[in-house]
């Protein structure tokens, strides 16, 4: 019988209120169920917002170097469990093995990374303009945070969330995407027995439109950091918006990788195929778009359909795999639908296009890596984010028209160029229009001390990894201390006489 998974809340696992259940199955073997979980509703979020908020005070009053070494004890314990971490992974959402680790090693580094802010966490000093006078910022807690995650990086982006929440002095309520709430779940575990207090963190699993909406509108939540489609990043900006709520979200892609003529052909092949296809396309980052010089575009593009061919579909268990399944039914069906489009559209299906049903994969929702050429830059595939393995290949004449080609979306988080030239490197991270730029890299790979999001539709103006995800969970206090014993008035006794 399928494991029985719980909510965590005020330290306790339980169930949903409703005593209902949802099922997560395996979505390389629907016949595969990885288990049940609660089917929760705004009444456990209401308890979970209870308990958060009972223990807020004695948490945001540890020393901060105390929360850190907390941190780091999970970063301990997710070394310890990473492989039972990858391969339950990559049972509930699918992606290769290499891929899950990754994944995991991401939640480590961002471990260790709180750790060392512990003993950091710096505001500023800075010189008064009146005598006597000391001036200095602090950080503190906001309150609450809702915090609401994707399926794509089930341990990478809850731990960048997290992990900065907690350690700036919040307490969490947590919602997890309904495709991976295992990995959610081993989370909490590590959670709980690295030591953070019970009723800090809660895990609250069930559908967006009522455990997620009920986050949105608790009032006694302050921060709801948000990691999903654009659709949804607008609406939970909507209902935020009426209580005044800060709101950090990290949204959808349509990510370029340009190829100049001068570029090496081997690297940018490689780069395509791992930015296209890695966790079958279904990453923010993913190369989405080839925007390529008209002069290499015949010999690259019979260059790439090889190598794409060669890649092995099937089961992320199976180390020598690839490329895995689609997250679900309704996903493939949207990618399917949208390759429809392609066609419809007038591109020209060079490769792939099909459902994927060779042996074991006839019982997950497997498609072939997919490749489009003569895609114009107005075509919906090359403008809207389909969230699979489908690479549109748009022909440009110069550097000039490629980098207006790669602004013409309204997505802006991942950009790439391959080129030896390093004027078009230059101008390229000049001009693009992304949070994130890489030369002779393809558009993936974060890592985890630096600023992650983008521009444009992909966000509204937040970053998270590094000191910038910190700054999402904190209230800047500045303090100003006078010690001249007599009362200073700012720009009135500091102004200059002529
Ligand atoms: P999604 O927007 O469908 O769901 C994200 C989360 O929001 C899930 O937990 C879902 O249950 C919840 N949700 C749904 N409706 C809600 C509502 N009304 N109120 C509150 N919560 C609600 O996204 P997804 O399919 O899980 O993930 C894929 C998307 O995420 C893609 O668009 C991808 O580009 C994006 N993504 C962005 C980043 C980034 O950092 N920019 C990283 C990974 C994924």
């Amino acid at each position: 019988m399928a494991k029985e998974y719980k909510n965590f809340i005020g330290g306790e696992w339980v169930d949903a209120a409703s005593g209902e259940r949802f099922e997560n199955r395996n979505p390389a073997d629907w016949e595969e169920l990885v288990g049940t979980f609660p089917k929760s509703d705004e009444r456990d979020v209401l308890k979970a917002v209870e308990s958060a908020k009972k223990t807020l005070k004695d948490w945001s009053n540890m020393p901060i170097p105390k929360r850190g070494e907390i941190l780091g004890r999970a970063g301990d314990i997710m070394v310890e469990r990473k492989e039972e971490i990858a391969q339950v992974m990559t049972r509930e959402m699918g992606k290769i093995l290499k891929e899950t680790r990754g994944d995991t090693q991401e939640g480590i580094d961002t471990a260790y990374y709180a750790f060392g802010e512990g003993r950091r966490l710096f505001g500023i000093t800075t010189p008064s303009e009146l005598p006597n006078k000391t001036i200095y910022t602090i950080l503190k807690p906001i309150g609450i945070a809702g915090i609401i995650s994707p399926w794509n990086f089930p341990m990478a982006i809850p731990t960048w969330k997290i992990f900065p929440a907690l350690l700036t002095g919040n307490t969490v309520v947590f919602k997890p995407a309904s495709d991976t709430p295992a990995t959610a779940n081993l989370f909490m575990e590590i959670l709980d027995k690295a030591g953070v207090p019970k009723g800090v963190v809660n895990l609250v699993n069930g559908p967006g439109s009522k455990v997620g909406e009920a986050i949105l509108k608790n009032p006694d939540v302050g921060v709801v950091s948000f990691t999903g489609s654009s659709l949804i990043g607008s609406r939970i900006a909507e209902v935020c918006g009426k209580t005044l709520k800060r709101v950090s979200l990290e949204l959808g892609g349509k990510n370029p990788q340009i190829v100049m003529e001068d570029a090496d052909m081997d690297l940018a092949i490689e780069g395509v195929l791992w930015g296209a296809f890695g966790t079958t396309g279904q990453r923010c980052t993913a190369t989405s778009r080839l925007i390529i010089q008209e002069s290499i575009h015949d010999k690259f593009m019979s260059m790439l359909v090889e190598r794409a061919k060669k890649l092995k579909i099937g089961n992320g268990l199976n180390e020598e795999t690839d490329m895995g399944p689609i997250i679900n039914e309704a996903q493939m069906n949207k990618i399917l639908n949208y390759i429809d489009i392609g066609k419809n559209e007038g591109a020209t299906l060079i490769y792939g296009g099909e459902r994927y049903t060779e042996g074991e994969c006839s019982k997950g929702w497997f498609l072939t890596p997919t490749i489009f050429t003569d895609v114009k830059p107005d075509m919906r595939i090359a403008k809207e984010e389909i969230f699979g393995p489908v690479l549109s290949v748009i022909k440009v004449k110069d550097f000039d028209e490629a980098v207006k080609v790669a602004n013409n979306v309204k997505y802006g988080l991942s950009s790439s160029i391959y080129t030896r030239n390093l004027l078009y490197a230059m101008k390229a991270i000049e001009n693009l229009e992304a949070g994130i730029t890489y030369i002779n890299a393809p558009t993936i790979g974060a890592e985890c001390h630096l600023p992650f999001g983008g521009v444009k539709n992909t966000g509204n103006g937040h970053r998270e990894g590094g000191k910038w995800a910190y700054e999402i969970f904190s209230e800047i206090k500045t303090v100003y201390i006078d010690y001249s014993g007599k009362l200073q008035k700012a720009q009135i006794d500091t102004a200059v006489v002529k």
